[in-house]
C-alpha cells in the first residue's frame, strides 16, 4: 500500500473537476492537463497545478497524447494518473505504458481491459460462464452476407455494432435484408472513423429493451462487490439522458440475478477497480450482458447517493493497493452495501433538441443553478461567462436529485431544472423537463424507445 502524493487528471470538464475534488479531500495534490482551446476551462483552475499540453494537432489530441502525457507525469513526479471516461480511459496501450513507468494508472490492468474492453471478446468471456448474451455471430464479420446468413436463421430485426463502439456510434438496426449492404458499410464507416477501428459484429435486435447496468468495485486482491444496478433506458440514439438507481421495472428477483450475473463476470477476470456491465432486458423479463466498460461512468453520482460510497476515492483507494475491506475503503461486505432511497441523474447539454439535438455553441450570458437538500450539481464549464466550445462533449452539467422515494426524486429533479436559468446557449433543459412530468416517466417504466415513440416530448 502506497498514499499517493499527487496524481495526474488526463481529462477535462465536469470529470476533471470531480476527480480533482476526490484527490483533494484524501489530501492528494493534482496535475492537470489542458489543451489550448481549454484554456479558459475551470477544471484547469480547480487543480494544484495546469500545464497546457502543447505541439499537438488539435483539442482532442491534447488529451490522447500518450506520450506527452506520460512525459509530463514523469517530470512533475506523480504517483498515479485518472483516466476519467472517454480519450484514454479504455486504451490498454496507455495502461500499459504506465504500469512500465512505474505510474499507477487508476483503473484496471491492461491485460483486463484487453480481455473485456473488446464487444466481441467479452461476450465471449460472458458466455464462458453462463452469462447470458444476446444471440450473435461472436466473431468480426467481413461481408454484409455473413450478417445475413444470420438473419437468416436468427430473423430481422438484426443490430450491426462495432465491436470498439462507444456513445452509441457504430451500430445499425437492419429490419429488412435490402437495407444490409447500405448499413453495413455506414457502421463500418462511422465505426472507422470515431474509433479507428472498423471491426463490425453482428447480434440480434431486441424490441423495446430496458437498459439495466451494474456498478462493480474490485480490489487487487480479487474481492469484488457490485453496488446494485442503474436504469439507463431513457436514451437518444443510443445514448443515455436520464439515469436512476433503482430501476422500477425489474423485481428483486431479477435485480439479485442481473447483479449476481455482474459479479460472475467481474470475479471472471479478475477485476479490479470501478467498472460497469451493462444488460438488456427484454420485455419477457430475460437479462443479457452486453458490454462492460472499465472506467468510471458519466452517472456513477446516482449510485453514489443511494449507497453512500464514494466511487472515484474507492478507485483512486484501489489503485493505492487498500484492500476494500480496509478501514480507509470501508467496504467490509457485500451485505454491507446499502441502497437506500431513489437518485435520478438529468444530463443537462448544450444541444437543441427541436433540431435533432445539434450542439450550441457560445458564452453563458447567464447561469443561475438550482441548490437546496437533495441536489448535487457537477459541472465542466458552468458558470456566467463560461464559453461552450464546440470541440468537445456538449455535456453542461450534471443534475442529480436524492430523495426517499422515487417520486419525491423526481419531483426534486423537476423542481432543480426548473430553477436554473440557464441563457446565452440553447440548451436540452425544457426537453428534460418534458421528460420528467411524462406519465410514462412518472411509472418508472420506460425502455429504450421511449423517446423515439414520444414526439410529443419534443414539443
Ligand atoms: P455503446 O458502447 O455505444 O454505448 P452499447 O452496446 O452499450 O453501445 O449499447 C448502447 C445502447 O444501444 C443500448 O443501451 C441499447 O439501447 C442499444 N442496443 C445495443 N445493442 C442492442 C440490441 N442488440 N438490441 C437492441 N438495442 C440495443
Amino acid at each position: 500500500m502506497k498514499k499517493f502524493n499527487k496524481v495526474l487528471i488526463a481529462n477535462r470538464g465536469e470529470i476533471a473537476i470531480r476527480i480533482i475534488r476526490a484527490c483533494q479531500e484524501l489530501g492528494i495534490q493534482t496535475v492537470a492537463i489542458y489543451a489550448q482551446e481549454d484554456k479558459m476551462s475551470l477544471f484547469r483552475s480547480k487543480a494544484d497545478e495546469a500545464y497546457l499540453i502543447t505541439g499537438t494537432t488539435g483539442p482532442v489530441e491534447a488529451y490522447l497524447n500518450m506520450d506527452k502525457i506520460i512525459s509530463l507525469a514523469k517530470k512533475k513526479e506523480v504517483d498515479a494518473i485518472h483516466p476519467g471516461y472517454g480519450f484514454l480511459s479504455e486504451n490498454p496501450e496507455f495502461a500499459r505504458r504506465c504500469e512500465e513507468e512505474g505510474i499507477a494508472f487508476i483503473g484496471p490492468t491492461h491485460t483486463m481491459m484487453e480481455q473485456m474492453g473488446d464487444k466481441i471478446q467479452s461476450k465471449i468471456v460472458a458466455k464462458s460462464v453462463n452469462v447470458p448474451t444476446i444471440p450473435g455471430v461472436e466473431k468480426p464479420i467481413t461481408s454484409d452476407r455473413e450478417a445475413a446468413e444470420f438473419a437468416k436463421v436468427a430473423g430481422y430485426p438484426i443490430m450491426l455494432k462495432a465491436a470498439a463502439g462507444g456513445g452509441g456510434r457504430g451500430m445499425r438496426i437492419v429490419r429488412d435484408e435490402k437495407d444490409l449492404l447500405k448499413e453495413y458499410h455506414s457502421a463500418m464507416s462511422e465505426a472507422t472513423k470515431a474509433f479507428g477501428d472498423g471491426t463490425i459484429f453482428v447480434e440480434k435486435y431486441l424490441e423495446e429493451p430496458k437498459h439495466i447496468e451494474v456498478q462493480i468495485l474490485g480490489d487487487a486482491y480479487g474481492n469484488v462487490v457490485h453496488l446494485f444496478e442503474r436504469d439507463c433506458s431513457i436514451q437518444r440514439r443510443h445514448q443515455k439522458i436520464i439515469e436512476f438507481t433503482p430501476s422500477l421495472s425489474i423485481s428483486e428477483e431479477q435485480r439479485q440475478a442481473i447483479c449476481a450475473d455482474a459479479l460472475k463476470l467481474a470475479k471472471a477476470v479478475n477485476y479490479r477497480n470501478a467498472g460497469t456491465i451493462e444488460f438488456l432486458v427484454d420485455k419477457k423479463g430475460d437479462h443479457y450482458f452486453i458490454e462492460m466498460n472499465p472506467r468510471i461512468q458519466v452517472e456513477h453520482t446516482v449510485t453514489e447517493l443511494v449507497t453512500g460510497i464514494d466511487l472515484v476515492q474507492s478507485q483512486i483507494m484501489i489503485a493505492e493497493g487498500y484492500p476494500l475491506d480496509s478501514d480507509e475503503i470501508n467496504i467490509k461486505s457485500q451485505e454491507g452495501v446499502r441502497s437506500r432511497g431513489y437518485a435520478i441523474q438529468c444530463r443537462v447539454t448544450t444541444e437543441d433538441p427541436k433540431n435533432h439535438f445539434m450542439p450550441d455553441t457560445g458564452r453563458l450570458d447567464v447561469y443561475r443553478t438550482a441548490s437546496g437538500a437533495g441536489i448535487r450539481l457537477d459541472t465542466g464549464n458552468g458558470f456566467t461567462g463560461g464559453e461552450i466550445t464546440p470541440y468537445y462533449d456538449s455535456l453542461l452539467m450534471k443534475s442529480t436529485s436524492y430523495s426517499r422515494t422515487f417520486e419525491d426524486t423526481r419531483r426534486k429533479a423537476l423542481r432543480a431544472l426548473k430553477e436554473m436559468q440557464i441563457e446565452g446557449v440553447q440548451t436540452n433543459k425544457d426537453f428534460l423537463i418534458n421528460v420528467l412530468e411524462h406519465d410514462m416517466f412518472k411509472s418508472g417504466n420506460c425502455d429504450t424507445k421511449f423517446i423515439d415513440d414520444h414526439p410529443e416530448l419534443f414539443n
